[in-house]
């Protein structure tokens, strides 16, 4: 059940409704949004509180028809964001990449490879310490020692580390050493773990059972959440079906399936997804496009001898042409200059000027679709009006300066601004002289 408090509810008043619940064995979570308060109840028979409805500050008391509660748009509707190291994940903001190799191998192996992935731009690192292997002769993980070695990377990179939890009694562990702990597709449905992962506060990286539906998958984010932990990131990893081409079929359609059910951030890990190195990048890029929050990429130095996973894992350069593609297609934000010289600059004059006249090409595109966007403020306006305000292009101009702290200064930017500026205004003169005779 969901109690929806009037706006403005009074804190005796949603304490009134929480100690009745509570009183008769159930849980209440609080969720505040941003008009009002909401109280998910769960627990046996909720029904028995719904007179609820009648209680003072209290607008209506809702039956969910929905079972995975605690994780549904009717429980939330402002959309979950977690953050990590100061980089947001979900609820609109962009996309995040979290890389790494399938297992930590060694100190240098782990090193070169998180110094790599954050000059590419991934903003988190992901390494395995316990690795469930379908075989008990494959290589299980380094263990601790490797959960030792995340955390140095992190200290020298300043990426959050991400591996996976195996067994309820590593919390301790996990607790200590990593950020986000990641609960793999074959322990989705490991109840006493998720309910382990749920009682601490570190996020939890919620993989999709291969033989998971949605609503079981949902129903396991349940686990964590009524368990107390309310940062759960879903990760869709593909699922098994009778195809074998790929090692699993990654379900994309569950991006915008799941939008319309949870308020949860979503990942897609299109690298055990697609079990195929020359299906990462494209399946990546399609993930991107359905609206995915993250990506999960297993990269290694020398994938043809990696311990686990060496098929699926992107070499270096690989990873650097998906992250030039992803950018490219502006589903990674360039944040500033800095990260296009570490990132994105070709090494031969070449292609560097193509990279050039890609940018020209977009900036004029840019700048067409501005210029019909004055031509409607010109319209809206009245047809013998120019257009133009001059106060208003004055904090334009100023805007740009503002940003004038890259390879150009704020001189630079203005000289920029202005020539778009004024040829706007040269367009709009223009079209009224035109319509006028
Ligand atoms: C992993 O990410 O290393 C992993 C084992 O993934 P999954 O649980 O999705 O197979
Ligand atoms: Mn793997």
């Amino acid at each position: 059940m969901i109690v929806v408090m009037r706006p403005g509810a009074e804190k005796e008043e949603i304490d009134a409704v929480c100690s009745l619940i509570r009183s008769e064995g159930l849980e209440a979570f609080v969720s505040e949004g941003q008009e009002r308060v909401i109280i998910g109840v769960v627990g046996v028979d909720v029904e028995r509180v719904s007179h609820i409805g009648t209680m003072p500050g209290v607008e209506q008391a809702i039956r969910v028809t929905s079972p995975h509660k605690l994780a549904s748009l009717e429980h939330q509707r402002d959309r979950t964001r977690i953050t990590l190291g100061g980089t947001p994940i979900g609820a609109g903001s962009p996309l995040v990449v979290v890389a790494g190799p399938c297992s930590v191998e060694s100190r240098e192996q782990l090193f070169d490879t998180a110094r790599l992935v954050s000059r590419e731009g991934a903003q988190m690192l992901r390494g395995g310490a316990f690795k469930p292997r379908t075989s008990p002769y494959a290589f299980q993980g380094l263990g601790e020692s490797a959960l030792q070695i995340l955390s140095e990377a992190r200290e020298e990179t300043g990426m959050p580390i991400v591996s996976e939890m195996t067994d309820p009694g590593q919390m301790e562990l996990f607790d200590r050493y990593v950020d986000m702990i990641q609960i793999g597709s074959r322990n989705m449905h490991n109840f006493v773990l998720l309910r382990v992962a749920g009682q601490g506060r570190k996020p939890v990286l919620l993989k999709r059972g291969f033989g998971a539906t949605i609503d079981e998958w949902l129903m396991a984010a349940e686990y964590v959440l009524s368990a107390g932990n309310s940062n759960v990131i879903l990760c869709e990893r593909g699922i098994r079906t009778f195809e074998p081409a790929t090692r699993n079929t990654l379900d994309l359609s569950a991006v915008p399936v799941l939008r319309e059910m949870t308020h949860l951030p979503i990942m897609v890990d299109p690298s055990h997804g697609t079990g195929r190195r020359s299906l990462v990048g494209p399946m990546a890029l399609a993930a991107a496009a359905v609206g995915a929050d993250g990506l999960l990429i297993e990269v290694h130095p020398d994938p043809p001898h990696a311990r686990s996973d060496g098929d699926q894992s992107l070499s270096f350069p690989e990873f650097g042409a998906l992250m030039d593609e992803l950018r490219r297609l502006e589903y990674l934000r360039r944040t500033d200059g800095r990260e296009l010289m570490a990132a994105d600059i070709p090494s031969d004059v070449g292609s560097i000027r193509e990279r050039i006249d890609e940018i020209d090409d977009r900036l004029l595109g840019l700048v067409e679709e501005r210029g019909r966007l004055a031509l409607a403020v010109q319209e809206a306006k009245g047809m013998n009006v120019h257009g133009h305000d001059v106060e208003r292009e004055r904090e334009l101009i100023d805007r740009a300066r503002a940003r004038g702290k890259g390879a150009m200064d704020a001189d630079e930017l203005e000289i920029v601004l202005s020539a778009v500026v004024r040829a706007s205004r040269s367009m709009q003169r223009r079209h009224a002289a035109e319509r006028s005779k």
